[in-house]
């Protein structure tokens, strides 16, 4: 009942990468953080293509790298993709950014089930209250203050809990997000729909890129390729929403012939066979719409990771958007909980930071998709007639930079525009120039502006991973916003004021 309602200074809903990252950033700073997960780990989850922001950046910073090493995930050095108006496939490998050369120039592929238990347990290490099998059915308010939440237990009993904070970590498919308030608004360009499987015995590339994602566009849309074991590939096609009828009837069926396809991933599955029994026996369909949360808080509760936002994962930014967003919380959440800055302040700089990040992502790929259009496929046409163009780029914009929610002075959506107005024309000639050298094919990507800015976060988190509590101090990102503190757990006012 109500009355022995249990309290907690942290209440966070989800095991995901989101949920256990945020909680574990709480705890390390003192307080005493109750999460809930409704499913009992490992659980199945898709999105196992990471970044080195994530691996060596938040990882770091949790504590947990050398546990994430010891597991023996296939690592990224790169990606690989047949895209864009050149008919050979191009690859760029992450040690080729100043920023990111040497020990932290890879990521994984991984297992989610192993990836996000690894995370939960170490939660649990540093004092969470995790637990399992209990799903929350109810966010509980006080006026304007979300105060806590109601769950149910494994064997169905009813408990409630208070808290001065509840965080929203519970994916895409929960409704909790909704007591935020506000609505969430899908992007009109990204609307496809997801159909994937596995494989035993796919074919790799040729090292060093045997652990590179591979990408490749088709008619319908673009495939993903991720070796996760050296045996293990996980397979997915992403297609319009046109072409919705193609993933209709049975999906294993749909599956087969949309990979016949697409000649590139026909070939590289050969010899293969698709995993039939246990987890990965199953084709699963996910509609995969882009969106963002016009409110990504309120008095007493915040939203991370998909909870907030989505995007397309042609970059696999999702679970580096999942962490990245946890860790503003868990600093906005441990500096008003210590009384150092107002609630408000707090999560206004989590608001800014996290919009404008998930903003340069998305600019970024809808730059990424512009390189197909001249590509005669009638995917990439499809995009064009689906009416997408410079005002709907500014309309999403505004949006994703804050023009709707309280922080909108602070964003300039236009910097953000006009820095990526260029963006389809750079990758272009990033393409064209491998294509003169003719060498090896690794592209000059990621030394580009933009892909230095879309990687900036990540980078400055890898930083502050590897250094410790020796940071230089950032800059703030609006006038008088705030920076983070040297251990990187809270936010304090930037030395110019
Ligand atoms: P989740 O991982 O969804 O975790 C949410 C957790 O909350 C779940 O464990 C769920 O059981 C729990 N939960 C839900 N409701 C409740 C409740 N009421 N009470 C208690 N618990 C609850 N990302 C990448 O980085 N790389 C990729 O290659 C990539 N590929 C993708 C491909 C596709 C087709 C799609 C759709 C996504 C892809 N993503 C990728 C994105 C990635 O899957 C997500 O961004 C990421 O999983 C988000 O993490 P999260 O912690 O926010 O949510």
């Amino acid at each position: 009942s109500a009355s022995s309602a249990e309290e907690f200074d942290v209440v966070v809903v989800g095991g995901g990468p989101s949920g256990s990252t945020v909680a574990s950033f709480v705890a390390k700073q003192g307080h005493r953080v109750l999460l809930l997960e409704k499913e009992s780990f490992p659980r199945y989850q898709i999105g196992e293509s990471l970044l080195p922001a994530t691996v060596h950046g938040i990882c770091g910073l949790l504590g947990v790298s050398e546990e994430i090493e010891r597991a023996g995930f296939v690592r990224k050095l790169g990606g690989t993709f047949r895209w864009g108006t050149s008919p050979e496939p191009w690859s760029f490998a992450f040690a080729i950014s100043p920023r990111m050369a040497g020990p932290t120039s890879h990521a994984y592929q991984v297992e989610r089930m192993k990836f996000d238990d690894i995370l939960l347990k170490h939660s649990r290490k540093l004092g969470v209250d995790v637990r399992e099998n209990c799903a929350v059915t109810e966010v509980i308010e006080a006026g304007d203050r979300v105060t806590g939440v109601a769950y149910t237990d494994a064997s169905g009993a009813r408990h409630t809990v208070s808290a001065r904070y509840v965080v929203d970590a519970s994916g895409n498919k929960s409704r909790i997000h909704r007591q935020a308030g506000g609505e969430r608004t899908y992007s009109d360009f990204f609307r496809n729909i997801a159909i994937f499987g596995y494989y035993e015995g796919g074919k790799r590339m040729p090292a060093p890129k045997q652990g590179n994602i591979f990408c490749a566009a088709f008619d319908e849309g673009w495939f993903w390729y991720i070796p996760l074991s050296d045996t293990l590939t996980s397979v997915g096609a992403v297609v319009h929403r046109e072409f919705a009828e193609s993933v209709q009837g049975d999906p294993a069926e749909a599956l087969a012939q949309l990979i016949a396809k697409c000649p590139r991933i026909d070939d590289l599955l050969s010899d293969a066979k698709r995993v039939t029994e246990g987890t990965y026996g199953q084709v699963r369909v996910r509609k995969d719409y882009s969106y963002s949360n016009n409110s990504y808080w309120r008095p007493g509760m915040v939203l991370v990771g998909d909870a907030a936002c989505f995007l397309d994962p042609v970059f696999s930014s999702g679970v580096h958007l999942a962490t990245y967003s946890a860790l503003l919380a868990a600093r906005s959440i441990n500096s008003a909980l210590a009384g150092e800055v107002t609630e408000e302040a707090a999560f206004t700089e989590f608001d800014a930071r996290y919009r404008h990040e998930f903003g340069l992502f998305y600019e970024f790929l809808v730059s990424f998709y512009d390189m197909n259009s001249d590509h005669e496929s009638y995917f990439w046409q499809a995009k064009k007639v689906a009416g997408f163009g410079d005002s709907e780029v500014e309309a999403f914009v505004e949006l994703v930079g804050g023009v709707a929610s309280l922080d909108g002075a602070f964003v300039d959506a236009e910097s953000v525009r006009t820095r990526f107005k260029h963006t389809a024309g750079e990758l272009e000639r990033s393409v064209s120039q491998v294509d003169r050298t003719g060498g090896d094919d690794a592209t000059p990507l990621y030394q580009s502006e933009i892909m230095g800015s879309v990687m900036e976060q990540g980078t400055q988190i890898q930083v502050q991973a590897a250094l410790g509590g020796d940071l230089d101090p950032e800059e703030a990102l609006y006038p008088g916003g705030l920076v983070p503190s040297a251990d990187g757990l809270r936010w304090v006012a930037s030395a110019e004021q």
